[in-house]
């Protein structure tokens, strides 16, 4: 320990800390993994409910593994990323089959499993195994960011690897496992992204951004660059029982491995959605009903997205298949399903307002 950062941190965080969390309990590898990968790009107070249910379902490494991953990714409905959840499935039957359940307490091992990097297999070395590991994930880089003043976007490698050589030098020796805890709940509240607290801040007295007074500075933000538009069709195609069709996308990509609805390609007018059925789909539909449309944002462009309800006089001209069903909307809720598709399906004049 250079200085008495990690001694002002844990001192902070047995007053201040969160020492409940549900993976706080029956504390185990598999049981930190999991929640380390929902709070990837997640808050703490939206993981808890999908983490119990999840437990609840997948108690184990070995059911999580046996599980169908529709099932796995029914369970992530709603979290996003649904990359991490594919890869949670295949990680738990590396685990399986290659260390034959158990997670392995070695970085190297660890970080060789689908989806687990750097930070989140050092967070489960220090979390279940005790062990000193330095993690790095986005609450912690910001804390440090600040703390050194490290000028640029984290996203870079030079700035990247000054952080880590932060973290490392801070890392200490004993009471890791609160530590790597103490310093992720810093971040999350009290150097928050728009309002840090420094006043009171335990690492107040070392921290060059507040000493300058430019928290705002740090971390340096992201080059900007415009995303692109898209625009599609999605249709709600229901028969005579009310069955809408669904596919399953492709598994990798946008919503990868999630049921979603038909889409067809924006270059046709409301006009020609019958005949575009007719023609794509080999359906015989009524005259379309427009919902209202909406956009959603993915990491990489924006989807326009204007549904609309089509009847279909005979669903028979499109059998079943492995990534195409008719389903009662109740059977649908039970897939994993997007959010925005899940609201089509219920409400669809509130999917507008996700
Ligand atoms: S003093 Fe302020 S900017 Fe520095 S680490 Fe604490 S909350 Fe963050």
């Amino acid at each position: 320990m250079t200085d008495r950062f990690a001694e002002r941190l844990l001192d902070w965080y047995d007053q201040h800390g969160r020492h409940n969390l549900p993976w706080h309990h029956n504390r185990n590898a598999y049981r930190v993994w999991v929640s380390e990968i929902m709070l990837q790009q997640t808050q703490v107070a939206t993981v808890i409910p999908y983490f119990q249910a999840f437990m609840a379902r997948f108690p184990s490494v070995q059911s999580l593994a046996d599980a169908p991953v529709d099932d796995v990714l029914s369970h992530w409905s709603g979290l996003g990323y649904y990359a991490r959840a594919r890869n949670l499935h295949k990680a738990a039957i590396q685990v399986c089959e290659q260390h034959s359940g158990e997670f392995p307490a070695d970085q190297e091992q660890l970080e060789a499993l689908s989806g687990i990097g750097r930070s989140t297999a050092a967070a489960i070395i220090a979390q279940a195994f005790g062990e000193r590991a330095t993690i790095l994930d986005g609450n912690v880089k910001r804390v440090l960011a600040r703390y050194h003043a490290v000028p640029g976007w984290p996203g870079q490698t030079a700035v990247l690897n000054q952080l880590w050589q932060h973290a490392e030098t801070h890392t200490p020796d004993t009471r890791v496992r609160d530590y790597t805890q103490a310093i992720m709940d810093l971040g999350a509240l009290v150097c928050t992204r728009s309002k840090p607290d420094c006043d009171h801040c335990p690492l107040q007295p070392g921290c060059k951004a507040r000493a300058r007074n430019e928290m705002r500075l740090y971390p340096g933000s992201k080059p900007k660059k415009d995303k692109p538009e898209k625009t599609t069709w999605m249709l709600i195609l229901e028969d005579t029982e009310g069955r809408v069709l669904l596919e399953r996308r492709p598994p990798t990509g946008i919503w990868g491995g999630l049921w979603s609805l038909p889409e067809l390609d924006p270059a046709y007018g409301a006009e020609e959605l019958q005949e575009a059925c007719s023609r794509e789909l080999g359906l015989n539909c009524h005259t379309p009903e427009l919902i209202t449309g909406f956009r959603h944002t993915f990491s990489h462009y924006h989807l326009h997205i204007q549904p609309a309800r089509l009847p279909v006089n005979r669903a028979s001209a499109v059998a079943d298949a492995d990534n195409r069903r008719w389903l009662h909307r109740d059977e649908a809720l039970t897939l994993g399903l997007p959010a925005p598709i899940r609201t089509l399906l219920t409400e669809p004049e509130q999917a507008r307002l996700l």
